[in-house]
């Protein structure tokens, strides 16, 4: 049994999450990806780990090779998958600080893909992006230091790299939406196309531009407390993923009863259509 995490904005020190850690270099595209591996940090589990954004934050959300990340965490034998996802709110109920599992998704990237994780495309349903049985085990760690804690939620998924306009941020809002961030409708699809079960872990930072609801004109207050709190999630965020990393293993995968999810099973067939080209 082995757990993958994908390490994005914050969450990029593989020190602070593996014990043990080596690294592996494989070539994507024209340009070199590290996995590391080891066991999740005071733990025995086996863990393979890759930063999302690249060697030092380099690849914008646009840019990040979701297919292949979900392909090697598949071929390297990974049975679970964890991402960490940095977020803005668009509800007053989730303040900077908050923690989400996020049981939704809302694609706005404007069909970025990914395309490459399947030699033959197809149907894909998509009713829950999330894996039901990794969201219920992640929901029994309540995080320590949390202003707020949401067991479900609906991350809208815009292109970036840009944040959202003030008008966008409201509009996103006005749609009942939870959170918005630039990559997990595109990361969610890409683990799912792979058959591999996948979670998130959202965290809050701020609210999204315009919606301040403490303090709605001070942006340059609000950039302030922003970095603060990464600055928070950066000494906490670590400690609670491992602490999901452990429910997650001991409490799922380690289960002899099957699985509760369908996102590892092979689709039906009535799902596959040969490729035309
Ligand atoms: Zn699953």
């Amino acid at each position: 049994m082995k757990l993958g995490i994908v390490g994005g904005t914050a969450f990029e020190d593989p020190g602070a999450l593996l014990d043990g850690t080596q690294s592996q270099t494989f070539t994507i595209g024209d340009g070199p990806v590290i996995f590391y591996t080891g066991t999740l940090a005071g733990t025995a589990i086996e863990t393979i780990y890759v930063q999302r954004h690249g060697t030092d934050h380099g690849l914008p959300p646009h840019r990040v090779p979701y297919g292949p990340h979900a392909v090697l965490m598949r071929d390297l034998g990974v049975d679970a998958v964890l991402g960490t996802a940095i977020c803005g709110s668009l509800r007053e109920e989730l303040p900077p600080g908050s923690v989400v599992i996020p049981d939704q998704v809302v694609d706005l990237t404007g069909r970025r893909g990914p395309q490459d994780v399947r030699a033959q495309w197809l149907h894909l349903p998509f009713g829950e992006p999330y894996c039901p049985q990794l969201r219920a085990c992640a929901a029994a760690v309540e995080p320590a230091n949390a202003t707020g804690f949401a067991a479900a939620g609906c991350i809208a998924t815009i292109g970036g790299p840009r944040f959202a306009s003030r008008a966008e941020a409201r509009w996103l809002a006005a749609q009942e939406w939870d959170l918005v961030n630039m990559t997990q409708a595109t990361e969610a699809y890409a683990f799912r196309q792979a058959e591999l079960c996948y979670l998130c872990i959202a965290f809050v930072t701020d609210y999204a531009y315009g919606l301040d609801f403490s303090d709605d004109a001070a942006i340059d207050t609000s950039m302030g407390k922003t970095l603060e709190m990464f600055r928070s999630i950066l000494r906490t965020g670590p400690h609670h993923l491992v602490r999901v990393g452990q429910a997650l293993t001991t409490r799922s995968l380690d289960s002899e009863e099957p699985a509760s999810c369908r996102c590892q099973r092979p689709m039906p067939a009535e799902y596959y259509k040969e490729a035309s080209a």
